[in-house]
């Protein structure tokens, strides 16, 4: 029997994906772009050929994470029209990354296009792209419930999908209501991830919550599907992002592995 992926109507021609998961949040800053760095660097780390497309088109990050953000897609005539194909940029671990922000001549310029032009840029971005054979596919989605994130469900084979929040805006309508579109759209839910959970005391090791009281475990039963991890405050981990070395402090760090391994899980 074939699966999702294969049986889907928008199908990539230039290579062949197994699964595609999408990673969504309510609103903004909540770290969803830093959650799918993460799942793409522990995917890759265990042997899997990975890509990353970044569906988040008016605030794409993914090229920043990877220290990829001087290096350029490039672009090739394909067919008679004027249809192109996208050479992905290559990260350190071999992860495949599509962004508008490679495509554009600068990263600072913005995208002034309406929700139909996006749309058609993204599915273009998914079928376009030189993928060749992956076993994942993670797509970095826009926050809430728009017009992209509605394309990116019903368009593209989601076979799983990731939501994160942070833990004060765990219980709000706006995660929930991402939730329940999902629902709606018979998405895979694998589970929710609860960001910026704690602070580790730097002299005892303590974990500190911060922004609620209220257990990750409880927040996810409220949004009623699984907890896949709750993670820190790592300045660490901000400090290697910014200078492009995510790739290597995540890969080597462990309290990173629980993510993936829950996720992997709820398959
Ligand atoms: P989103 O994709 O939801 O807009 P980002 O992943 O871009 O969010 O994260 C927003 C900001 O928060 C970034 O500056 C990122 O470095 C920071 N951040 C995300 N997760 C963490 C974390 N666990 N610890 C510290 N900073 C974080």
């Amino acid at each position: 029997t074939k699966n999702k992926c294969e049986e889907a109507k928008l199908l990539p021609k230039y290579g062949k994906i197994k699964n595609v998961i999408g990673v969504i949040s309510g609103k903004g800053g909540v770290g969803k772009s830093t959650v799918t760095g993460i799942l793409a660097t522990k995917l890759a780390k265990k042997g899997y050929k990975v890509g990353v497309l970044d569906a988040d088109i008016t605030g794409p990050s993914m090229p920043r994470f990877f220290g990829i953000n001087n290096k350029r897609a490039a672009m090739y005539p394909a067919g008679d029209g004027n249809e192109v194909k996208f050479e992905p940029v290559t990260t350190k671990l071999g992860i495949k990354v599509n962004s508008l922000n490679l495509l554009t001549e600068q990263e600072d310029e913005p995208v002034i296009w309406r929700g139909p032009v996006i749309t058609g840029v993204l599915n273009q971005m998914y079928r376009d792209t030189m993928w060749e054979e992956l076993d994942y596919l993670l797509i970095d989605m826009p926050p809430g419930t728009g017009d992209v994130a509605l394309t990116v469900m019903q368009t593209m084979p989601v076979t799983g999908m990731v939501i994160v929040s942070t833990p004060q805006n765990m219980v709000s309508m706006i995660v929930k209501k991402v939730v329940t579109m999902a629902e709606k759209l018979n998405i895979n839910l694998l589970g929710v991830v609860e960001n910026m959970a704690y602070v580790v005391c730097g002299k005892c090791g303590e974990k500190t919550r911060i922004f609620s009281k209220k257990s990750g475990e409880e927040h996810a039963k409220y949004l009623n599907i699984p907890l896949l991890a709750e993670m820190p405050v790592d300045l660490d981990l901000v400090e290697n992002m910014e200078s492009g070395n995510a790739e290597e402090y995540i890969g080597d760090n462990k309290n990173y592995d629980e993510l993936v391994e829950n996720m992997l899980e709820q398959y």
